[in-house]
């Protein structure tokens, strides 16, 4: 299993507010630590192209646009004692929607939070954007 390092909250620079605010509470409630892996933000067209010609995005960058590049999309990997798995992904998922629907409530968020751990065709488990 590979290690994680720190939080790199930092490459989350340019991600919509309210999608930065719904990853900082559901980590304060989770028993998770984070790691926002290298191009987990927002996106540039060439940036985009690359990591589809990798084979890890169905977004060409230019003809399919990601959420990645509007930044309404964030990647995080929840880490537990500098490892990470499936359950810890659940388990996170879990408090993102219940933190997401709290915020909706008190109207400080708007649209639909959608996790790609829930994808029929291209599982992405670190993913999460904002339909607005
Ligand atoms: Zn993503």
């Amino acid at each position: 299993m590979y290690k994680f390092g720190t939080r790199s909250i930092e490459r989350l620079k340019g991600v919509n507010p309210d999608m930065v605010k719904c990853l900082e509470m559901a980590l304060a409630i989770s028993k998770c630590d984070m790691t926002i892996p290298w191009m987990g933000g927002l996106r540039s067209s060439e940036d985009q192209k690359s990591i589809f010609e990798k084979g890890n995005s169905k977004c060409d960058g230019y003809s399919k646009k990601s959420y990645h590049q509007s930044g309404n999309a964030a990647d995080c990997i929840p880490v537990v004692g500098g490892y990470s798995n499936d359950k810890d992904f659940r388990h996170f998922a879990g408090c993102m929607f219940h933190v997401w629907q709290k915020l909706l409530k008190s109207g400080e968020v708007n649209g639909l939070l959608e996790w790609g751990g829930h994808w029929q065709n291209f599982i992405d488990l670190p993913h999460w954007q904002i339909r607005l």
